[in-house]
This record gives structure tokens, sequence and C-alpha cells, in this order.
């Protein structure tokens, strides 16, 4: 379904190296421009390294993929979030970057618009529009490092999207941060709410990168009720696959858990999942993230107290798993997990309101 076309960031090294040879260019400028591209991660305009006319065919020859339609910067300034426009098709994402005193993580997203469907989850109740191609999804990363004073170290699957629905886009993409950029494999998180087949494939791979399991709930009718996956993929055979890759890559696997008041959030629920993931056989244990539900308009559940959040996470760690509440960051910038969802402009074509700076 996504055609990929060629854009700034969808070519390697050997490709560039084929281009400059096309263009009649020595052999060490595909070098010079992958260098300063995905080394030094800095603007193609800004490679002062390259001859200007070089620069100048390149940046033609290789467009940007996307457009910023706004960029917005939550009140603690530690993070940024960008809605981009496909220049090619006009598909919306958005990008998010989060930084701390030494380093900084992306969030990306793998497609536009999701067909998950997760009740509580924005972009899942916008639809799918499309699958972005590894080109894209690089971009996202390299652009959100350029203005960061930290560089980017870590990439998470979490923006738009279910990464494992669009595999051989996003594997390419993986393979490419880890080679192209240099980022370390157990610093690139895929998370999925449990698409069997693609976690039994992502045991295959070779590079041992990070699994999050969105699970959300300890029993099938539950779950079911806010994952429709979960009626194709029950969650017995969302643990059997997620060991799978555990034990391949010798990795803890993380399971997130947004946190709805009155719905999923109860100590004897705590206790279900507490003894749902003690049973289960992987590699590393489990280790349950709690995200008190940000608000969508399409949801009417809110997120329970700090203290009721604090008690389930501890009834988990009586019980032996590990447990963290996740920091909500950029909420006011609709930057947090679920949040994402193109609002420029509304389905029906009026502006929607925003709390973002064009
Ligand atoms: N499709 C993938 C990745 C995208 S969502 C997945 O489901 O894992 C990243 C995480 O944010 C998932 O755990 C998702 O369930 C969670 N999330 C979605 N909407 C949310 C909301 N409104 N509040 C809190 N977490 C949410």
């Amino acid at each position: 379904m996504s055609t990929t076309s060629r854009t700034r960031y969808s070519l390697g090294v050997d490709e560039l190296a084929a281009l400059a040879e096309e263009w009649g260019e020595p052999k060490y400028r595909a070098q010079q421009i992958f260098e300063a591209l995905y080394r030094l991660r800095i603007p193609l305009e800004d490679a002062t390294n390259l001859p200007k006319a070089f620069r100048t065919r390149a940046s033609g020859a290789l467009p940007l993929a996307f457009d910023i339609v706004a960029k917005a910067t939550s009140s603690d300034g530690e993070t940024d979030r960008w809605l981009y426009e496909s220049v090619r098709d006009r598909a919306q994402v958005e990008t998010v970057l989060m930084r701390s005193e030494t380093r900084a993580s992306v969030c990306v997203s793998s497609q536009a618009g999701c067909a998950m469907a997760c009740t509580f989850c924005a972009t899942g109740q916008a639809g799918f529009e499309r699958h972005l191609d590894a080109g894209e999804i690089v971009e996202q990363v390299v652009r959100a490092g350029h203005g960061s004073p930290q560089p980017v170290t870590h990439v998470v699957y979490m923006g738009m999207g279910e990464p494992l629905a669009n595999y051989d886009e996003v594997w390419t993409s993986i393979e490419r941060l880890h080679g192209d950029l240099g980022i370390s494999a157990r610093h690139l998180t895929i998370s999925t709410v449990g698409v069997v087949p693609g976690m039994v494939r992502l045991a295959k791979e070779r590079l041992p990168v990070t699994l999050a399991v969105s699970l959300h709930a300890p029993d099938d009718e539950l779950r079911s009720q806010l994952v429709p996956l979960n009626a194709r993929y029950p969650i017995a055979a969302v643990l059997d696959a997620a060991a799978e890759v555990a034990g391949a890559h010798g990795r803890r696997v993380s399971f997130e858990y947004a946190c709805i008041a009155g719905v999923n959030d109860t100590l004897q629920q705590a206790g279900a999942l507490a003894r749902l993931l003690r049973a289960w056989q992987g590699v590393g244990g489990a280790h349950v993230n709690l995200i008190p539900l940000n608000p969508t308009s399409g949801f009417s559940g809110r997120a329970p107290t700090r203290a009721r959040v604090r008690a389930f996470a501890e009834r988990l760690r009586e019980a032996g798993i590990g447990a963290t509440v996740r920091r909500t960051r950029g909420v006011d910038i609709d930057a947090a997990c679920g949040q994402l969802r193109s609002r420029h402009p509304t389905a029906d074509g009026t502006p929607a309101s925003t709390t973002m700076e064009p």
C-alpha cells in the first residue's frame, strides 16, 4: 500500500553512491553527503563540506518528505511536537521529541492514522490513512534532532500508527536508524497492540530491539472492549509471542497499561495482572508501565487519581512485578500518549481549535 518515493532520508550510503555516480561526481561525495545527513545529522543546506552546486542539486533531487505545519513546545520546555504534512499527498503525522539533561528521545509515527481502533486512543478514533515508508520514519528522527542540544539516542515507535501493521517499512527504518545513525538496537523500542504475526517475525530478526506491548487489561473480556484486535489475538497468544521475542532478543519486555478510572484500575485487577505476568515465561521478566489516561475527544473515560495509580503500582510490586508510573509529558500540547492526531484542519474542513503555535 505504501508507495516508497525518493526523499531526502530514503537513501542509504549505497544508494547515495549510485546517485553520485549517475551525476558523474567523485565517489567520496556520497560519503560526504552521508556523513552530513546521518552522522553529523545537520540539515543538507548547512553541509558546507559539500560544494554549493552539489548541495543545490542534491536538495532538488532529494526533497524532504514533509512540510512542517506546526510546532509546539511544552511549558516546561522539555517536549517538542511537530505536525507534519506529506509533500506528496498531504497525509499528516506527528513526531515528539523528549529531552532530558543528557539525551533526547524521539517518538515517531509509523502510519498516518491507525486501523486498530483502540477506543481510548485519539489516533484510533480518527482511523487509518496510509503507511509511512522508511525514509519518512528516518526523516522524523533526524529532523527532530536538528535543533536539539542533546543528541537523539533513543527512538520509540509510539506515535501515530501500529508499527507491526507496517512491518517491512518499519523494519527497514530500524535497520537504518541502527546502521546509518548508529543508534543502539536496545534503544530502539517498538510498541505494539499485539499484532502476533509481526511479533513472531520480530523474534527472528538479528537486531535485538526492545519490545513494548500495550496490554491495558488483565482479562480478555475487558481487553476486547478497549482493544478490538484482542478478538483476533487474545491475551494468551500475545503473551506467548512476547515471550518468543524476549527469548530471542534476551531482553525484558515492558507492558503498557493505560489506567482508566473505574474501568481497569481496581486492586483486584492489579492482582489479576500480577498473576498473569508472573505466570508469563518471558526472559528478563515483565515490567509494567502505567500510563494515567490522557484525555481524548472521542472517549469519556478519565484518569484515576494519582494515589489510585500509585496503589495499583504498589500492588504489582508486592506481587513481584516491576511497575512504574509514566510521567505524562507534553499533555499541555496534546503530545502525550494517544493524543497524537492531526487537527489541521478537522475532517469537515473547518480549522480546529489547537494549543499549537503555527
Ligand atoms: N500502536 C502501538 C503504538 C502507539 S500508542 C501500540 O498500541 O502500542 C503508544 C502507547 O500509548 C500505547 O500503549 C497506547 O495504548 C497508549 N495510549 C493510547 N492512547 C492513550 C491515552 N489516551 N492515554 C494513555 N495512553 C494511551
